[in-house]
Formats: structure tokens, C-alpha cells, sequence
């Protein structure tokens, strides 16, 4: 029989967040991916780290995403060091355009010479970004690294049950048991809890240019798009968003609109090299709060998923929490308004 302490069900940054996290504390890991690791959402996504843009300070997030970019910096450092995986992190701030901002439009030419834009903005001197398919596998060759077992193309069926309580996994030619199956399969989650964990696919698509040399300081978060460096000669454009689409595949429709929406920030823009589009889908919860902690009445079950737009920048507090919820048993007050037992949840289970 194949058992051990924890199985976690997906390969993307979550799981691996949480795989690392758990692996650290000796803990026995089968992690079990349907596709190759990072397949999903997380190596789409743009890497910023943009707690400002995303959450206001009494956000019930606000503090655990702040926390969770200060321990991304401190990762950057330990994978470097001990992997040689460069996850990009860079701490080069971010503007925010909109009407609440601070600074004159004289102020932002002086930040950013090839911005022109007629909204006020406000500069974020904390903001940061990372590449995402790096810190994806960064967080994946750690655990790996330290022990957790992973069994990449392999579908996983369903949950197994006994006694009221979940005791492992059936994949389409095997059975792995555990006292506790973490599910943390992005926007398929739905699909292996259903009813349990209601959640909305947001198709989203990004393209990345080349320019000759850098643009843009710092990202540029705007209303309707956002513009990302990447090092000197990558800029990340994105990002459309179809609530209830979880298709693959990028359209022209999209391409255009974050063409005509990036230009017209940065018109030099126009001079980039084209390099590659892509798109991804988020797993988007009824209220944007993602669901991390213990089923209430199934035991052996925990989730984690649901992180939207954000899945990036709350990894690393995501590993840690869930690490010490399943591993030490303890419940910090922080997960409290992201608990899968707070109410909506289950009449949001019911409709979808
Ligand atoms: C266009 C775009 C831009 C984004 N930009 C940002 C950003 O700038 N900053 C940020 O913080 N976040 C961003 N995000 C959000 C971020 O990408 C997600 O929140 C995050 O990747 C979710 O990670 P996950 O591990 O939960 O899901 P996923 O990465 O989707 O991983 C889930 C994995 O589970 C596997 N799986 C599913 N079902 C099964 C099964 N039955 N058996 C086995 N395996 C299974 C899937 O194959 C997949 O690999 C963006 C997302 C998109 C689409």
C-alpha cells in the first residue's frame, strides 16, 4: 500500500508552496499533478507582487499579502543560494494610475519619461514582481529536493473515503492513502470537490514584447491594463479577463484591446518587438477571498485554492499557513475570513 502523511493534489504554485513549506518540517509528501508541473494558471501569470493595487489596508488580506511578499524577498535569496534558480524578484515599485492618485502628471513624467497619461497616479516604491514560472519551479525543486514525491501526468479521479473522512486519492491506475489530501488544483478544484468549492474560471491573456533596451522603471498598473519589465528587454502587456471562461488559447479581440490600451499609455511601445502571447485561467471564489484551511465536516480534507489574481503574491504565506495548519495543528486567526467554513460557501457550492 502507498501512503504518507500528506498527499497534495496539483503542480502549481500553491501546491508547491505548500509542498516546500511541509517538506521543511520532514513531512511525507506525494504531490501528483495531472499535466507537468506549473502547467496551470502559475507559469501564465505576470509576477507582480502588487499588494498596494489589489488590497486596501483593511483588506482582510492586506496583512498576509504584505507578509507574504516580504518572505517571497527572503526565498529570492535561499533559492539563488541553494538551487541557483533566479526567480527574477525585483522590488522596482509600481504606479498606480487612477483617479485617487497623488502625484502630478509632472511628477510621473520625471518617474517614467515614456508614460504619457492624463489620470493622477500614486508611486508604490514596494512594489515588486517575479517571473512566476521560476518561483513555480523554485518552489517544486526545493521540496523535491527535500524528499516530496512527485508523480507528474497523473490524473487524479476522486477522493477516497472511509468512515466518513478522506484517506487518500484515486488516480486512473492507482490508490495513495494519507491522513491528509490537500487540494490545491487551481480552477479544477470544483471538479474534484463539487458542490464543496464553488469557483468561477477567469480566462486572462498576456503578450510580451521586446524592446531594444528598458522602457519602464517600475510596473505601470493602469484601470484596464497593467505594463510589467522584465529585466532590459522584456515587457509583459496584460491582461484581458473573461469571468467564466476557462478555454485556452488567445484571441485577436484580446490581443488588439491590450495593444491599443498599451500603446496609448507608452506610444514607444509600438517599436517592440513582438515575442510571445499566452493566456491562463484564475480560479476566481464568489467574494475573492480564496479558500485555505479545513473542510468543516469532512475531515482529512483541506483546501487550498481560489486565489484569483493573486496566486503568486500569496504563496508564500499560503505554504506556511497550510504547512502549519495540517503539520503543527494550528489555526492562526489570520485564516479565519479565508476559512472554507465561512458563510457563502455553501450556498455558492449549491448554485454552481
Ligand atoms: C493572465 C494571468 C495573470 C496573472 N497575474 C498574476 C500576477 O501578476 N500576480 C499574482 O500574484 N497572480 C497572478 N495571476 C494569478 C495566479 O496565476 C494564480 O492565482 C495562481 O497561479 C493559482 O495557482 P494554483 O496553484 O492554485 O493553480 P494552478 O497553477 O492552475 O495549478 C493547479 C494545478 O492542478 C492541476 N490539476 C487540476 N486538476 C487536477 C487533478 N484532478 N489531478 C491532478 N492535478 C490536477 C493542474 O494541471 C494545475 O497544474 C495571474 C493569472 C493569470 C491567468
Amino acid at each position: 500500500m502507498h501512503s504518507y502523511d500528506v498527499i497534495v493534489v496539483g503542480g502549481g504554485v500553491i501546491g508547491g508552496a505548500i509542498s516546500y513549506y511541509l517538506s521543511k518540517q520532514g513531512v511525507r509528501v506525494l504531490a501528483v499533478e495531472q499535466r507537468t508541473l506549473g502547467y496551470g494558471a502559475s507559469s501564465k501569470a505576470a509576477g507582480m507582487l502588487a499588494v498596494e493595487a489589489e488590497y486596501q489596508p483593511d483588506h482582510p488580506l492586506y496583512d498576509l499579502a504584505m507578509e507574504s511578499r516580504r518572505q517571497l524577498k527572503e526565498l529570492a535569496q535561499l533559492f539563488l543560494d541553494e538551487l541557483g534558480i533566479d526567480i527574477g524578484f525585483e522590488q522596482n515599485g509600481m504606479l498606480l494610475l487612477g483617479s485617487k492618485g497623488s502625484l502630478t502628471l509632472e511628477d510621473m513624467r520625471e518617474l517614467e519619461p515614456k508614460l504619457r497619461t492624463k489620470e493622477a497616479g500614486v508611486h508604490y516604491e514596494e512594489g515588486a514582481q517575479i517571473r512566476s514560472k521560476q518561483l513555480t519551479l523554485a518552489y517544486w525543486r526545493a521540496a523535491i529536493a527535500n524528499g516530496v514525491e512527485v508523480l507528474e501526468q497523473t490524473d487524479v479521479k476522486r477522493l477516497l473515503m472511509k468512515e466518513g473522512r478522506v484517506c487518500g486519492i484515486e488516480t486512473s491506475s492507482q490508490k495513495f492513502y494519507a491522513d491528509t489530501v490537500i487540494v490545491a488544483s487551481g480552477v479544477a478544484s470544483s471538479e474534484l470537490l463539487p458542490g464543496l468549492c464553488p469557483l468561477l474560471p477567469v480566462k486572462g491573456e498576456i503578450i510580451s514584447v521586446t524592446t531594444e533596451k528598458r522602457l519602464l522603471q517600475r510596473t505601470i498598473y493602469a484601470r484596464d491594463c497593467y505594463l510589467v519589465p522584465k529585466g532590459e528587454n522584456e515587457l509583459l502587456i496584460g491582461a484581458t479577463s473573461y469571468p467564466g471562461d476557462g478555454t485556452e488559447g488567445v484571441s485577436l479581440e484580446g490581443v488588439m484591446g491590450l495593444l491599443a490600451r498599451a500603446t496609448a499609455l507608452v506610444p514607444e511601445l509600438a517599436k517592440a518587438k513582438w515575442n510571445e502571447t499566452w493566456s491562463g485561467v484564475r480560479p476566481r471564489t464568489f467574494d475573492d477571498l480564496p479558500y485555505i484551511g479545513r473542510h468543516p465536516e469532512i475531515q482529512g480534507l483541506v483546501m487550498a485554492t481560489g486565489h484569483y489574481r493573486n496566486g503568486m503574491l500569496l504563496s508564500a504565506i499560503t505554504g506556511q499557513l497550510v504547512s502549519d495548519l495540517v503539520w503543527n495543528n494550528r489555526v492562526p486567526e489570520a485564516l479565519a475570513p479565508v476559512s472554507p467554513e465561512r458563510r457563502g460557501v455553501v450556498e455558492h457550492g449549491l448554485a454552481y
